[in-house]
């Protein structure tokens, strides 16, 4: 199996190159802010119950998060591989999802940073609210807070990951073809 974690700071583009590579790699796709949105929209007790982080840029907590992605494993269980975009944010989030895969006798190939600097963050994120309509990408308190919540409490995975072999720095700064053929060059060195 191929599992990949995209990571990188809010703004850094794993949705729109997670959208390219599941097609390449023929992979599932699991961000846990698309299911949260997803949540919210029908307006669950989860999605209700998260919103309240959302709102303010700050993390859902870890069991909630776990719990959604133990349940698409299992959805998924006959998946080529996946794509994490946007977990794990947290190192609890990090163990648990080494502990889920390798319950399935797997485990994560790669970690793929993107790199991007701070205002080129804060300008993706500012054009994606006027296009969505995205709440927390419209607010640039909330979008600064996401990206001190990520170098605070996300960024440190980089070192979980480092450890094992698994930390790809990868340039995100460029057009959105550019950073897809940074990102395939570096899995096809490993896939
Ligand atoms: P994203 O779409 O990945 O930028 O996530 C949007 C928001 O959803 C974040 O600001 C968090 O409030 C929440 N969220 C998404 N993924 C996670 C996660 N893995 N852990 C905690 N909170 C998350």
């Amino acid at each position: 199996m191929l599992n990949l974690v995209l990571f990188g700071p809010p703004g850094a583009g794993k949705g729109t190159q997670s959208a390219r590579l599941i097609d390449k790699y023929n992979l599932i796709h699991l961000s846990t802010g698309d299911i949260l949105r997803g949540e919210l929209k029908a307006e669950s007790p989860l999605g209700l119950e998260a919103k309240k982080y959302m709102d303010k840029g700050e993390l859902v907590p870890d069991s909630v998060v776990i719990g959604m992605i133990e349940i698409k494993l299992d959805q998924n269980s006959d998946a080529k591989g996946f794509i994490f975009d946007g977990f794990p944010r947290t190192s609890a989030q990090a163990k648990a999802l080494d502990e889920l895969l390798e319950k399935k006798g797997t485990s994560i190939s790669a970690m793929l940073s993107l790199e991007v600097e701070h205002d080129e963050l804060v300008n993706r994120l500012l054009n994606r609210g006027k296009e969505s309509g995205r709440a927390d990408d419209q607010n640039t308190e909330v979008i600064e807070n996401r990206i001190k919540v990520y170098n605070n409490e996300t960024a440190p995975l980089i070192n979980y990951y480092d450890a094992q072999g698994k930390y790809i720095a990868v340039k995100g700064m460029g057009s959105i073809d550019e950073i897809f053929d940074n990102l395939c060059s570096s899995i096809d060195e490993i896939a």
